[in-house]
């Protein structure tokens, strides 16, 4: 029995056809900015979404980082969501290696953060205090979409305060294909947005940093100071290239897919959290201890977590979500 792994869209295998395009690129040394293939990758991403200019860069956390030293100096502040990615599961990056305070605030529900809650969070030029430069946001937010007006308020109020805005969009064509808009329509109201390529796009590696010309020149530079300066990674570049050309409609069908298993876990009494695209998420309470090892045993990894999280993608398909489906009615019995 084939594995269903629904720990996280980062599972996925490159597909035959993703295979061919990296066997197919043409490579050259891209420290020196001669690989054909990852420039046209950086100059295809950042004309779809608006920018000026593009990087290359191993992971999202790479990505997040980058963005953050490119917008603030040492002794800076940037203002995120306790749960943000960037704040909570990136080792502490911007700290440890921007000197970048953070001032996390609480989410709301909707994945977004209080525009009242952010702008009380921004210092006073004052200096006892850390200058506050940067607001980060992140969308798809575990899965949740924010809405485009709610972007634009944030766009609105950043500008009007002297903030940059970040979008951590690691989700970001997830977002654009839930509200059926280009990604642009999202990417607009940012000065940088880092997009990953290896979540549910389906590429084996990489992100994506977009920006102004002057923030990705110096993105370029803190790339190579962190050890992300790569060689000859258009074999990677072209996965991505391929990922963005042809899988991102079908992102559509792992959102149906997220929304059948989450009817199925509520009519099957569980409580789920509304879904959106591609992630579920149930409250399973005391039950979680043996979730894990049950599923095992029908072929189906999923992690161990009260608040477990079910994430569909590229390699899970609407069959496959039945057996899951049939194994949660089961494990609802026992
Ligand atoms: C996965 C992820 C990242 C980081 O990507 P890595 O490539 O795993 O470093 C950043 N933000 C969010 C929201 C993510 O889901």
């Amino acid at each position: 029995m084939p594995l269903i792994d629904l720990r996280s869209d980062t599972v996925t295998q490159p597909t035959v056809a993703m295979r061919e395009a990296m066997m197919a690129a043409e490579l050259g040394d891209d420290v020196y900015g001669e690989d054909p293939t990852v420039n046209r990758l950086e100059a295809w991403l950042a004309n779809e979404l608006g920018f000026a200019a593009a990087l290359f860069v191993p992971t999202g956390t790479m990505s997040n980082l980058l963005g953050l030293m490119a917008h603030c100096e040492r002794g800076d502040e940037y203002i995120v969501g306790q749960q943000a990615h960037t704040y909570k599961y990136e080792g502490g990056g911007a700290a440890v290696l921007g000197s970048i305070q953070p001032q996390p605030i609480d989410g709301e529900a909707d994945g977004s953060l209080d525009l009242a809650k952010v702008e009380a969070a921004i210092k006073q030029d004052d200096f006892h205090f850390a200058r506050t430069r940067l607001l980060a946001l992140e969308n798809t937010m575990q899965g949740k979409v924010l809405p485009l007006d709610y972007l634009a308020a944030a766009r609105d109020l950043t500008r009007r305060r002297g903030l940059s805005l970040h979008l951590d969009g690691a989700r970001l064509y997830n977002a654009a294909v839930k509200l059926g808009v280009p990604a642009r329509a999202i990417t607009q109201h940012f000065d940088s947005v880092s997009v990953c390529l290896s979540k549910g796009l389906g590429a084996p590696v990489g992100s994506v940093l977009c920006g102004s010309v002057a923030l990705i020149a110096r993105a370029r530079r803190l790339r190579k100071m962190v050890g992300g300066g790569m060689r000859q990674a258009g074999v990677l570049a072209a996965a991505g290239l391929y990922a963005l050309q042809h899988q991102v409609e079908r992102l559509a069908e792992d959102h149906a897919n997220a929304a059948r298993l989450g009817s199925a876990l509520t009519e099957l009494g569980y409580s789920v959290e509304p879904v959106q695209t591609n992630m579920v998420y149930v409250q399973l309470g005391e039950r979680a201890g043996t979730v894990k090892a049950f599923m095992a045993e029908r072929g189906i990894a999923v992690t161990a977590a009260p608040r477990l999280r079910l994430v569909t993608h590229l390699d899970v398909e609407a069959g496959q979500v039945e057996q899951v489906v049939q194994a949660f009615t089961e494990f609802s019995r026992v």
